[in-house]
């Protein structure tokens, strides 16, 4: 489904970040990016929503090229009818705060895709109700709680059926108490088979969630395979000493 080929980026010419980073990611893979802070996760993430520059490398997309650096005059290149068809939820809560739910859920759709107004929000009200949040349509995000804004971001992502969701450490930012009903919403997706890429520090979550894990550091792919093996006993010395701080 994806295929990163050698990518480097940097901030300014003293920050380089990915340092030539190589990962496949077949179709219905539930890839999880575990790594220190500072790896370059988010930054990989970003690059995949086309939200960063890049210094060279490429990445495919379902076989089509979608993200390429033109290395004479260092462009970046970036097919948008495949970055439309990829999904993402940040940690830190992005709705937009004077619109109400069911207008966050359909600003994209009827404004990206000419959607008809009836039409998204019915949908809106179909996705709102399977993430228990038809309560909430017509709320407004500061009368959410931190559990209820991640599942109406996720929800909102959804409206433009993606082919590919990304999150990163969305539960982080959560009381404990809250971070169950994300990650629910999160499995039930996996369930139905949807592609995601997933950043956490949660090892619950990444044991249950993903169908591979990827440990990540100073910008390279330094473990890649199965969740047992990367989680539970990791080849790398770095790997295991990340896991042994961390979880
Ligand atoms: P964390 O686990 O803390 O979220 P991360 O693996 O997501 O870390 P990134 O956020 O991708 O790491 O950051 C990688 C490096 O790039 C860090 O050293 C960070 O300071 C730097 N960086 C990130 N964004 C920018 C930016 N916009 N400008 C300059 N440097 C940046
Ligand atoms: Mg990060």
């Amino acid at each position: 489904l994806v295929k990163v080929d050698g990518l480097h980026k940097s901030y300014g010419p003293l920050i380089p970040v990915l340092k030539g980073l190589d990962i496949e990611m077949k179709p219905g893979e539930r890839l999880v990016v575990i790594g220190p802070s500072g790896g370059g996760k988010s930054t990989l993430l970003r690059v995949m929503m086309g939200l960063e520059k890049i210094d060279s490398g490429s990445i495919t997309f379902g076989g089509k090229p979608y993200i390429s650096s033109d290395g004479y005059d260092r462009k970046t290149l970036i097919d948008n009818s495949v970055r439309r068809s990829i999904g993402m939820v940040f940690q830190h809560y992005t709705l937009f705060p004077h619109l109400n739910v069911v207008q966050n859920l359909i600003l994209a759709p009827c404004k990206v895709r000419g959607d008809k107004k009836a039409d998204a929000i019915e949908r809106a009200q179909s996705l709102l109700k399977r993430f228990g949040l038809d309560a909430k349509a017509n709320a407004y995000p500061a009368q959410l709680s931190g559990g209820q804004k991640q599942r109406v971001a996720i929800a909102r992502a959804l409206m433009l059926d993606p082919k590919l969701m990304l999150f990163d450490e969305v539960t982080s930012a959560l009381d404990p108490e809250l971070v169950g009903e994300v990650e629910q919403v999160i499995l039930q997706l996996a369930k139905q088979d949807m592609p995601m890429m997933i950043v956490t520090h949660d090892m619950w979550f990444a044991k249950n969630i993903a169908s591979r894990v990827i440990f990540c550091a100073g910008g390279l792919v330094v473990e890649d395979g199965p969740p047992e093996q990367v989680l539970g006993s990791p080849k790398e010395e770095r790997t295991k000493d990340f896991i042994d701080r961390v979880f």
